[in-house]
């Protein structure tokens, strides 16, 4: 069993320990609050005076802070200890935080695995759970039994920055649902019908849908938008427009779909009516 270091004891810190400490792992763990160290301590982990003292004989040390200010706050003080040591930072950032941090922690000796969580704390360690990772390689390998008891990891290569864009990519598929969902809910309730009823509607309509993104996807890769299309853009435009109508008639606020209706009626303007709404890509990816 390793000797783990856990750095930022938050909630999602505090249950990577946890998780650890119950594999039967020696963790030792360190917060700039050390009030939140102690339920650890009572589970068995050691505190550490320091960042540096928690890094200083760890075989794997695990950061996981608020943002990456705070990442770089941590590890400057733990600066002298790092030569030599295996890193894996589990904190939310864009690809740029990451390859920045990578480099500079590269320059202070140490290896560096980047990390997205995807999942909540009460998932670590349990069915469900996913990590993204991407960096060393060696260092993946190396700990790969201690990562996998945190969650399943999906390693995406050595591209420090690729755990953090495929985890923001997969953030942002949540977030157009749960746009997607809100907006349907302020539709539905600003006639009083209930939401959970709505619900019974919504969901499996999703879960329909859903199943045309594999042939969206194909078409976002070849780029060839205008095959075998059943629902062509001109047509969704027209019911966008009606879902702005719609809202504003119900006083909703379009906000949500607006964003859809205004790409997809420019795409329309360009003369790729007769595509799928895959095309859209083309307008969004090209945007300085
Ligand atoms: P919390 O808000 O619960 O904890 C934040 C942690 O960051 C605390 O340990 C805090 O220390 C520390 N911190 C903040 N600023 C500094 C600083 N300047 N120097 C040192 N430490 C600092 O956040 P979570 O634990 O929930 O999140 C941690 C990371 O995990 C984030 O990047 C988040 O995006 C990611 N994550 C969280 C998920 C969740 O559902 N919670 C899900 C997936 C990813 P202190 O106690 O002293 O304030």
């Amino acid at each position: 069993m390793s000797k783990i270091s856990v750095l930022g004891l938050g909630a999602m810190g505090s249950a990577l320990a946890a998780t650890l400490l119950r594999n039967g792992h020696s963790v030792t763990v360190w917060n700039r609050t050390p009030a939140r160290a102690e339920p650890l301590a009572a589970a068995g982990a050691r505190i550490a005076a320091s960042p540096a003292d928690a890094m200083a004989d760890a075989d794997l040390t695990i950061l996981c802070v608020v943002d990456y200010a705070a990442a770089r706050a941590v590890l400057e003080e733990a600066e002298g200890a790092l030569a030599g040591r295996d890193l894996v930072n589990l904190t939310n950032g864009t690809p740029r935080d990451a390859q920045e941090l990578a480099d500079w922690v590269a320059a202070k000796g140490a290896a560096y695995l980047d990390g997205g969580i995807m999942a909540i704390p009460p998932m670590i360690g349990e069915a469900g759970a996913l990590i993204l990772y991407s960096g060393s390689t060696a260092l993946f390998e190396r700990h790969k039994p201690s990562l996998l008891a945190l969650a399943e990891g999906r390693f995406l290569g050595e591209d420090p920055g690729r755990a953090a864009l495929y985890d923001l990519a997969l953030l942002s598929g949540m977030y157009g649902l749960f746009s997607g969902f809100l907006h349907a809910g302020a539709l539905v309730t600003s006639s009083g019908a209930g939401m959970s009823d709505f619900l019974t509607l919504l969901l499996p309509w999703l879960e329909a849908m859903s199943g045309t993104l594999p042939d969206l996807a194909g078409k976002i890769d070849s780029g060839l938008h205008d095959r075998n299309v059943v629902s062509n853009l001109a047509m969704q435009a027209i019911a966008l427009e009606n879902i702005v109508r719609a809202s504003r008639e119900q006083n909703v606020a379009p906000d949500f779909i607006n964003a859809m209706r205004r790409l997809t009626a420019m795409r329309v303007d360009q003369g790729h009516g007769g595509d799928d709404i895959s095309g859209v890509i083309e307008l969004i990816r090209r945007l300085e």
